[in-house]
C-alpha cells in the first residue's frame, strides 16, 4: 500500500516538513514496514519537466549512498535537483519532531473531548429513556441547544411538550468561586443567553462531571429571574439537582400539569 503527499505550490516549507513528520509518525506507530520515498521535482518553472517527479528511484539511492548534499540532475534541463534539501534536514530536526509530538497530543485531547461529549448524550438518553420519555439529539448544536426532551401522555402518545437540554461534559465548565464557594458557569456565546430565555419551554443546562455524576438546572428561569432590568447575565450559579428518571418525571407531571390525566 502506498500513500502519497502533494502539497499545493504555495504551501511554505514550514508546514510541508510538519505535515510530512506528521503523516510519518503517525504511520510508524501504527504501520509496520514502513518505508519513506521522498518525491523530487526539478525546480526551473521553465523546465518542461516541471511539475513532474524525478522518476529514477534507484539514481537517488546511489546519490544518498555518496553522502554529501546529494544531488541528481534533471532529465529535462540537466539542471541538479539537490536531494538533502531543508526539507530533509527539518524533518530529522529535533525541533519538528518536538512540534509533532505537540500536534498529536492536541489531536488526541479532541478526541478525548469528542468522546466525553459522547457519554453526555448517552448518558441523557438513557435517564430519560429510563423515566419513559423521549430523548433526541440535534446534529447542529450551535445556537446553544442540543436536543430535546418530550414527554409522552400517559397512554404513551408524545405530547409534544418537551424541555430543552444544553449538554456539558468535563470538569472544566463549572468553577468554584472563591468567597463562597458557589459553582459557577461561564456562558461563553453571549447569544445563547437570550436564545434560552426565548424558547416557549425551560432550557436545562446539564452537566456531566468526570466522576459520572450528571446534574441540571432550569438555566432558562435563572437567567430570566436575574436578568431583570436589563441586566446581561455573563454567569450561572450552578444549583444543579441530579439529573435522574425521579426528576425527568417531575419536570413531566410540571410540563404537562392536568394534561397528563386524559
Ligand atoms: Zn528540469
Amino acid at each position: 500500500m502506498r500513500l502519497e503527499v502533494y502539497f499545493e505550490p504555495d504551501v511554505d516549507g514550514n508546514s510541508r516538513v510538519l505535515f510530512l513528520r506528521y503523516v510519518h509518525d503517525h504511520l510508524i506507530q501504527y504501520a509496520q514496514n514502513v518505508a519513506r520515498l521522498r518525491r523530487y521535482f526539478c525546480g526551473d518553472k521553465k523546465c518542461d519537466a516541471f511539475g513532474q517527479a524525478f522518476g529514477d528511484q534507484a539514481k537517488i539511492a546511489k546519490a544518498l549512498a555518496a553522502g554529501g548534499k546529494g544531488k541528481v540532475f534533471c532529465p529535462d534541463c540537466g539542471k541538479p535537483i539537490l536531494l538533502r534539501d531543508v526539507i530533509e534536514e527539518k524533518f530529522e530536526s529535533p525541533a519538528v519532531k518536538e512540534q509533532v509530538r505537540e500536534m498529536q497530543s492536541e489531536g488526541q485531547a479532541v478526541i478525548d473531548n469528542e468522546s466525553r461529549e459522547l457519554l453526555a448524550v448517552h448518558h441523557t438518553g438513557f435517564i430519560v429513556a429510563e423515566a419513559g420519555q423521549i430523548y433526541r439529539g440535534y446534529t447542529n448544536s450551535d445556537h446553544g441547544i442540543d436536543g430535546e426532551i418530550e414527554f409522552k401522555h400517559d397512554q404513551g402518545r408524545a405530547s409534544g411538550k418537551r424541555l430543552y437540554v444544553q449538554l456539558k461534559s468535563g470538569d472544566s465548565y463549572l468553577k468554584k468561586r472563591q468567597r463562597d464557594g458557589a459553582e459557577v458557569f461561564q456562558i461563553k456565546n453571549p447569544r445563547w443567553a437570550d436564545y434560552w430565555q426565548q424558547q416557549a419551554y425551560a432550557v436545562m443546562l446539564v452537566i456531566r462531571t468526570s466522576d459520572g455524576e450528571i446534574r441540571w438546572m432550569d438555566v432558562s428561569a435563572y437567567l430570566k429571574r436575574e436578568s431583570t432590568g436589563g441586566k446581561t447575565v455573563r454567569q450561572v450559579v450552578f444549583q444543579g439537582e441530579r439529573f435522574d428518571a425521579v426528576g425527568v418525571q417531575n419536570w413531566r407531571k410540571k410540563v404537562l400539569g392536568g394534561m397528563s390525566v386524559a
